[in-house]
């Protein structure tokens, strides 16, 4: 595979992103999230762009105020949401695909969460697995 390195994404972020308003935790997290998003996936040609799956943090959570080296301060909540995610887009860690193949397995999901970055807490895992998540009972 050639060209830039692929992004790295946990799994919940890939819906995240298809939800993206410009809003998040801090302005440095914005700044990183816009660039990735509409810079790179929402430009032309962005389903082109290479997704690497990682079970930590990642690219998203780089810079993001939240993150405590590889854990995040919500980390029991974060990783229901990645396992449930993983299960609905069939992630693997370490795969890699395309944006444009995610968007392509995005059948189960709702194309956005109100919730996302409006509140204290990114999303309502609950209300998003009751709308159709497949979740995995334990690890
Ligand atoms: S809240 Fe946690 S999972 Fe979400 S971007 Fe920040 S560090 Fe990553």
């Amino acid at each position: 595979m050639s060209g830039p390195r692929p992004i790295r994404y946990r799994p919940h972020h890939f819906l995240c992103s298809l939800g993206f308003q410009g809003k998040g935790y801090s302005e440095g997290f914005t700044a990183n999230m816009t660039a990735i998003v509409m810079g790179r996936l929402r430009a032309t040609g962005g389903d082109a762009t290479v997704i690497e799956v990682t079970g930590a943090t990642d690219d998203i959570c780089a810079p993001c105020p939240k993150r405590r080296g590889q854990l995040c301060t919500n980390q029991d909540k974060i990783k229901t949401l990645d396992r449930a995610h993983a299960a609905a887009l069939r992630l693997e860690p370490h795969e890699t695909l395309t944006w444009g193949e995610a968007k392509g397995r995005d059948k189960t999901c709702p194309q956005y969460c109100d919730a996302c970055f409006s509140g204290e807490y990114p999303v309502a895992p609950s209300d998003q697995i009751a709308k159709g998540f497949a979740m995995e009972a334990a690890e």
